[in-house]
């Protein structure tokens, strides 16, 4: 099932993403485990920044701050290229149904609202190798940034699927991500902010209306 076409997403019950059992309750994950892991990394990046690498923390919160803002765009380009990929054969199909469709599918399912933390453990430390080739030491402290936009867009995400919109100016994140599931799959990627999408000329244009659980209905 490509996920341009839109189905109707089921708000109760689980996808199954393996047979094996113990393959399947790896896939799933309490939103604490990745964002106290992430965050304790990150803290230890920061640590070791200052007191092993001797960086001032001027240098510190630019490289924290640049970290954050290069994670929103690869939390874009990630979410349109890899996870929304247009698949040619089944295996691909397969592959991406079981990466993100599946969040598609079962969009309030708590336990699968962030990636398997070993999966992701294993994609920050090929970011750590990446970015210590590119800036040596710096990386340091761009990576707790880069880490902590990650947790940053998984604590959004997860509030946006199980938390009813608020009545403030977060609430520009939940129409945004709504019309994502709801409305157009193919437009609004970026779910810690729009920004990305205004460059790159996905914002969604749509008349809309939200009812209380974020779900969108067209005026028209
Ligand atoms: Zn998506
Ligand atoms: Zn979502």
């Amino acid at each position: 099932m490509s996920m341009t076409k839109l189905k109707r997403p089921k708000h109760k019950g689980s996808g199954r993403v393996f047979k094996n059992a113990l393959l399947e309750k790896l896939t799933k994950t309490h939103i604490a485990i990745p964002l106290t892991m992430f965050t304790t990394i990150a803290c230890c990046l920061i640590y070791y920044g200052i007191v092993e690498k001797g960086f001032t923390t001027p240098v510190i919160i630019l490289l924290f701050v640049a970290g954050v803002f290069v994670f929103t765009l690869v939390e874009y380009l990630f979410h349109r290229y890899i996870y929304h990929i247009k698949p040619h054969t089944h295996t691909l199909e397969d592959i991406s149904y079981k990466m993100h469709g599946i969040h598609h599918d079962y969009p309030k399912d708590k336990q699968r609202l962030a990636m398997p933390p070993i999966l992701a453990l294993i994609i920050a430390s090929f970011f750590f190798i990446l970015y210590r080739a590119i800036m040596g030491d710096f990386v340091f402290g761009f990576l707790a940034g880069f880490l902590m936009g990650y947790t940053l867009c998984l604590s959004i995400h997860f509030s946006i699927h199980i938390f009813k919109v608020p009545n403030n100016f977060l609430k520009a994140l939940w129409y945004h991500h709504a019309i994502h599931h709801y409305r157009q799959p193919n437009k609004a990627f970026g779910v810690s902010s729009p920004f990305w999408d205004y460059v790159f000329g996905t914002m969604p244009e749509l008349r809309k209306t939200a009812t209380k659980s974020g779900v969108f209905i067209d005026k028209d």
